[in-house]
């Protein structure tokens, strides 16, 4: 039975030269003690956008383990399949996030909706979990309102996991999450309690689950948020799962996924807080930055690396919508902030770096021009070979930057406990 470790961490890594790199920050937080699996993840709509394959995820992956010598676990994320995408993914893949979230709010038939409700009648009611403050309080119409919103979505979910263990050899052999976050409401914590005992019913053996939380988790940029609510979600939503598991038989090391789009710093306090309350478990996909680690690394060298930076940031420039229409729920692209190509044509290769470079207070951290180049991955991989030869050619800067950043940006606050300007 392949099972996901307490604490796993997502990166992607859309032009595979970063795999050894970022390997190198889970081997430094292993050093300090804290075993965290890595699991890279790429989805579908990157593949199609670089016109890469699933399978050299793997191999990249795959290296840099034996590179580095690491003999911890690690999986291979087929990140947001659906059941149109998920073949081609089966033979490289040992991890799937089961993307649902299109079915979510489809009309589900009432005679099913009924059924579900006549038989769990502990929903209904007062519901006391162990770590809610209050008791959920929920009526039958509440019931059936949710059951009838995500009914068909767990369903679906149910029929691209049996497509995955029926081509696998069992649904021992991955390791299956279900993701609703690509969605415009986040579920509440009785929401989530609802989806998980409709995936308990349909047999859907998740060991994480990703739900939408409240407000914004831009690409790229911290969270934009009420973050005492968000902790009192993130609290309940953990009880809710340790009540589900206890009470519907999900597997015991089911846990919350957090899509985090990069960056979330100020949640890390609270959920490292969270987690050390609770004994929970965490998976997190920090996936989109470790490009933009490419790019200051490739400024930083100066030279043809950074006129290439230059030029990429010129033609996003010149196709910000259509760059931005893919993503235009997650980003918030303020065009009044971006520098002209005349000026950063005038700059040096440390002023594009900190201009891109997330620190958070940093007088020159520009978050509309680090948001337009996170979603100008196309144009670089446009480039082909000319921005390959240059990671190539500028490895050694390039990696001391996407390893820097994966852990002392996000793998310290989260894992360690120390705040890292
Ligand atoms: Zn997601």
């Amino acid at each position: 039975m392949l099972t996901l470790e307490r604490f796993s961490f997502g990166v992607g890594d859309r032009f595979a030269h970063q795999a050894r790199a970022q390997l190198r920050a889970f081997q430094m937080l292993a050093a300090r003690g804290v075993e965290v699996v890595p699991v890279w993840n790429k989805s579908n709509r990157e593949h199609t956008f670089i016109g890469s394959e699933p399978q050299s995820v793997r191999t990249a992956a795959e290296a840099a383990v034996v590179a580095l010598g690491w003999t911890g676990s690690w999986h291979v994320d087929a990140d947001h399949i659906r059941i149109e995408t998920v073949d081609r993914f089966l033979p490289s893949s040992d991890f799937f996030t089961i993307d649902v979230a299109d079915s979510i709010g489809r009309p589900a038939p009432s005679a099913e909706v009924e059924a579900f409700i006549a038989k769990h009648p502990e929903l209904v009611g007062s519901l006391s979990i162990a770590g809610v403050a209050t008791p959920f309080r929920t009526t039958a119409d509440d019931i059936r309102r949710v059951a009838g919103k995500y009914l068909l979505a767990v369903r679906e979910a149910g029929r691209i996991h049996r497509h995955i263990a029926e081509r696998k050899g069992g649904e021992g052999n991955f390791i299956a999450e279900v993701s609703m976050d690509e969605t415009d409401a986040p579920q509440t914590p009785p929401e989530l309690l609802v989806v998980l005992v409709l995936l308990a019913d349909e047999g859907v053996r998740a060991q994480t689950i990703a739900p939408k939380f409240t407000g914004r988790f831009n690409k790229g940029v911290d969270y934009v948020g009420d973050l005492a609510r968000f902790e009192r979600e993130f609290d309940d939503d953990l009880a809710v799962i340790a009540h589900a598991v206890a009470r519907y038989g999900l597997p015991s090391n089911l846990k919350l996924s957090v899509h985090s789009g990069s960056d979330k710093f100020s949640l890390y306090p609270i959920i490292r807080r969270a987690l050390a309350r609770s004994g929970a478990g965490l998976h997190i996909k920090t996936a989109g930055t470790t490009w933009l680690e490419e790019l200051i690394g490739l400024a930083e060298s100066e030279g043809e690396g950074l006129a290439l930076a230059k030029e990429i940031y010129r033609q996003a420039l010149e196709h910000v919508e259509e760059l931005s229409a893919p993503y235009a729920s997650v980003i918030d692209i303020d065009r009044g902030q971006l520098p002209s190509a005349a000026t950063v044509d005038g700059w040096q290769g440390g002023q594009f770096a900190r201009a891109l470079r997330h620190i958070p207070g940093q007088p020159e951290f520009n978050p509309s021009f680090r948001q337009l180049l996170h979603v100008s991955f196309k144009l670089a991989a446009k480039k082909g070979r000319t921005y390959l030869g240059l990671l190539e050619a500028n490895e050694e800067i390039v990696a001391k930057n996407v390893t820097e950043n994966i852990y002392e940006r996000h793998m310290v606050p989260l894992f360690l406990g120390r705040t890292v300007g």
